[in-house]
């Protein structure tokens, strides 16, 4: 059940007998001179939306904006400060649980929240018995099949991201621009100082917002990366539903 499309007594009746609730989270920043702000938010929304039990599970509305400060010198890429995220998300929470939604999947597209979204799950999973707050990021949850494919873990805006953006909706990718992406942008995630990642803005290690091999990217990667997910996503509900 898509929440925002219904009105309140089918959510009421729906809330009788189910209680799975998933809300997607994203961000609205740069993916590289290629790909389109919404990437993450697409994501997340799109796993969230195909999951095989939609008529047992409510999606919640999209949270698209979030902890992505580091991208702010790339005009477009809004951020709020992980403070105010994690109050704005607790709240949200809240009135789920407050329906009767007291499993709570946040199905994540974007680094910057893992370790916000780790946080507030562990506060609402130590206070009440009966809820249970899985924080669930796409690219972790598939680590293995990423790198299968790929050879490599993901990085922000490469080839395992722009494939599932392409998979999607490939007009919000610009293939044109995937070889520059690629050759002005930085091979890893971070600068690193004999071995540590140092946390910094993205522009002082990649000109083009991109990281990795944007141009190893194909719509039928995306779409292989796009089912392993979402099966996974199917397995954490069947997993909640047995509790
Ligand atoms: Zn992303």
């Amino acid at each position: 059940m898509i929440l925002e499309l219904e009105s309140w007594p089918e959510v009421e009746e729906f809330l009788r007998d189910n209680s799975i609730a998933i809300l997607p989270i994203g961000s609205t920043e740069q993916h590289g001179p290629h790909g389109s702000l919404n990437t993450d938010s697409l994501i997340a929304e799109s796993l969230a939306k195909s999951v095989s039990n939609s008529e047992s599970v409510l999606v919640a509305p999209t949270l698209r904006i979030s902890v992505s400060s580091y991208h702010g010198d790339f005009p477009g890429s809004l951020w709020i400060s992980p403070s105010t995220f994690r109050s704005y998300l607790k709240d949200l929470l809240d009135s789920l649980l407050y329906h009767g939604a007291n499993k709570i999947i946040l199905v994540n597209g974007h680094g910057g929240n893992r370790c916000s979204l780790d946080e507030v799950s562990l506060e609402f999973n130590r206070k009440e018995e009966e809820t249970l707050v899985v924080p669930w990021t796409w690219f972790d949850a598939i680590e293995e099949t990423v790198r299968n494919i790929f050879g490599d873990k993901m990085r922000h805006a490469d080839g395992p991201e722009t494939s599932v953006l392409m998979y999607l909706n490939s007009q919000l990718v610009h293939e044109d621009r995937l070889e520059m992406a690629e050759d002005s942008g930085g091979k890893e995630w971070r600068n690193r100082i004999s071995g540590t990642p140092i946390p910094q803005s993205t522009e002082k290690f990649s000109q083009s917002g991109a990281t990795g091999e944007p141009s190893t990217a194909s719509t039928e990667r995306g779409r292989e990366l796009f089912q392993a997910a979402r099966e996974e996503l199917d397995r954490v509900i069947k997993d909640l539903s047995s509790r």
